[in-house]
Parts: C-alpha cells; sequence; structure tokens
C-alpha cells in the first residue's frame, strides 16, 4: 500500500474498474453500470446505482445491494475477507467523482439539532460532576448546558450514533463523527467532558476538556473528524453567551458603548459568565487578533476586558499579545488585562468588572 490508503482500495469506483463494469452514467456522486445480477439494459441510466460516498450499491430492478467488498466478494464468487485481501494488492483506479473525505458542514440549525441529542445520551460521570462543581458551576448551569462526560466505549459509541440515525439525523457534516472501517458511523474518542460553544443561542460545535494536557500545549481541543473517512473539520467558533432573551441582532448592532469581557479558551469563558451577569465571548485559546477585532467592532465596544487562561499566558508570545492590544488601541478601545489565577480570582474578578460595566 504505497501512497493510497484503505479507503480508495474499497472505494466503490476502484471496485468498479477492478470488475470492469459497464459505466453508463454519473450524476453527482452516483454511478450507475448495467446491473451483473440481472444483466437488465433497457432502463437509460443502466439499473445498478453506486453511491460513491457511502460506498455502496443498489438495483433497481433485481434490488441486489450491499456495500463495495460485497460487490467484488458476490461477483468473484469469495468471501469478503478475500475480497478485502483482493482489492489491497492492486493499485486503486478511481474515477473522477467527488471522493469526499471531509464534508462540507451543516448549517448552524442542524449542528444544533444533533449536537443537543447526541449530548442528551452522553452521561456526565461523578469525577467530571466534582470537576465542574469545583469550579464554582451550578447545578443548573451543568444541566442547562448540557456538559457530559465523553462515552468512549466502541460499542456504546456506535449504538448512540445508530440512534441520531434511527432519528433520521445525518452524521455527515457534523464535526466529530466519520465512519469506520465497516462505514458505520461512529465519533472521535477524547477522555474529558463536552463544553458546548454556543452563538445566537445555538451550538455551534463541541469544545472539549481534556482530562490530561494534550502535547502540554493545551487542555482543550475541538470536536473534529477532519482527515477520517466522511468526516468534517470544526471551525474556529467563537461563542457568545449572555441572557438567552437578549435579540442577537440587538447585541450585534448595539448603540451602547459596552464593556465586553473576552476570555481564552470557551470553560474560562462558561466560568465568567456563570459567575455574573455579563456578556463574555469565548474564542479559542490560540488568540486570533482578527476575530477579535471582528467581534469588538461588531458589539461596539468602548472597553475590552481580555480574560487569558494559563495556557494562553504560557504559549503565546508577547508579539501576538502587543499584536492584540496594538489593533484595539488604534480603533480607540482600551483594553485590560487579567489572568484566571484560581477559582476564586475569578470570582473576585467578575464582581470587579460587573462594577466597572456600570460605571461605564
Ligand atoms: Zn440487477
Amino acid at each position: 500500500m504505497q501512497g493510497y490508503n484503505v479507503y480508495e482500495y474499497v472505494n466503490i469506483s476502484n471496485v468498479i474498474n477492478q470488475l470492469h463494469l459497464k459505466k453508463t452514467n454519473q450524476i453527482g456522486y452516483y454511478i450507475y453500470t448495467l446491473c451483473p445480477f440481472c444483466q437488465r439494459e433497457k432502463e437509460k441510466n443502466g439499473y445498478l446505482k453506486l453511491n460513491t460516498i457511502n460506498n455502496t450499491y443498489i438495483c433497481k430492478n433485481c434490488q441486489e445491494s450491499g456495500s463495495s467488498i460485497d460487490l467484488y466478494a458476490n461477483l468473484k464468487y469469495i468471501s469478503k475477507k478475500d475480497a478485502f485481501k483482493m482489492l489491497l494488492k492492486d493499485t486503486p483506479v478511481l474515477d473522477n467523482v467527488p471522493y469526499v473525505f471531509n464534508n462540507p458542514i451543516k448549517d448552524e440549525w442542524y449542528r444544533d439539532l444533533v449536537y443537543r441529542k447526541f449530548l442528551d445520551m452522553q452521561n456526565l460521570n461523578k469525577v467530571h460532576y466534582n470537576k465542574l462543581k469545583n469550579m464554582n458551576f451550578t447545578d443548573e448551569y451543568i444541566r442547562n448546558y448540557q456538559f457530559k462526560s465523553i462515552e468512549n466505549n466502541n460499542y456504546k459509541k456506535r449504538k448512540i450514533c445508530m440512534e441520531l440515525q434511527k432519528q433520521e439525523l445525518r452524521l455527515d457534516g457534523i464535526p466529530g463523527f466519520y465512519q469506520d472501517t465497516n462505514f458505520k458511523w461512529n465519533y472521535k474518542s477524547h477522555k474529558g467532558i463536552f463544553i458546548p460553544v454556543i452563538l445566537n443561542n445555538k451550538i455551534q460545535g463541541l469544545r472539549i476538556l481534556l482530562d490530561n494536557e494534550y502535547r502540554l500545549e493545551t487542555e482543550n481541543i475541538w470536536f473534529s473528524s477532519n482527515n477520517e473517512y466522511n468526516g468534517t473539520k470544526a471551525y474556529n467558533w467563537p461563542m457568545i453567551l449572555t441572557e438567552t432573551t437578549r435579540n442577537w441582532l440587538d447585541i450585534y448592532n448595539s448603540k451602547q458603548k459596552e464593556v465586553i469581557i473576552i476570555a481564552t479558551e470557551m470553560i474560562l469563558a462558561h466560568k465568567l459568565f456563570n459567575n455574573s451577569n455579563m456578556t463574555v465571548i469565548g474564542i479559542p485559546n490560540n488568540i486570533d487578533k482578527d476575530l477579535i477585532l471582528n467581534i469588538v467592532k461588531r458589539m461596539n465596544a468602548s472597553e475590552v476586558i481580555l480574560y487569558l487562561d494559563k495556557y494562553t499566558i504560557l504559549h503565546t508570545s508577547n508579539y501576538v499579545f502587543s499584536n492584540v492590544i496594538d489593533v484595539l488601541e488604534k480603533q480607540n478601545i482600551r483594553v485590560d488585562f487579567r489572568v484566571a489565577v484560581s477559582e476564586k480570582n475569578i470570582e473576585m474578578d467578575t464582581i470587579e468588572m460587573e462594577k466597572q460595566r456600570k460605571t461605564a
């Protein structure tokens, strides 16, 4: 296997070519061929319809159906295991059809729908519950925002995906989900807690608060499945936490000059919001000055309190910091820095920040 991955060998487009099936048409990601099972030819497009994304086939006449490996095995009269081995031997010949590795992402309404149902099926274990309680989160907050432990048991993971599919939800285009080697839907395993990233009262994506630090750089990563078959890449979404009754357009078109809190990392943003009545913006902990500037301008902020977590302090260079300050101060926006040291200090800071907001 040189230069190719296993999915290219078992791709239905390669299987058709290895079997020399006669192609009659191609529409989007569907290929049509004459059906080798019933040999019926009359229909214009051919009866055998092959889905190059799901790697499945079905004959509209004789109802023969299955996966790409089934097709190869059935026509060669060999077992699936032997079919798999034989397919791995020859260099794949792929047609110029959309061969989707990473899916286009679903819109925010659909992601919100899937993630909420997905989180409903996850539990919060005792260790993670205690960890959240030590961060001063109330039970109500934990429940409302659906903080959950990530289920990593492979059998249970597949079952959860099947349940979602039974509810007629599609998992392609949802970051974190992908199809495994048996073309069954699954999701990425991580040890940690799901932290929903909210924007406009919808879950945009899931951030993960890891139990153990990841390569010493951070304890937070995205729930993402790029580079997985039929997987989807998460974006670097910002999060805006505010009263749910507050209209989103009003926040963005605010006439009132506001003091806003920007927190590097979602869990820190949730902590600050849980402790105060203020609007808090969460950004992933790699500071992106364009993202910050964009939010600040749209919200018409007069002052920004940039609240940093310890990972940002440790790993973001002075250059990036000064860049953020420069950019904001050029817009005549005052910038105040705070650093999250302990839960107590976060609590004290929020009280002070709220005072600041009221006098602004
Ligand atoms: Zn047929």
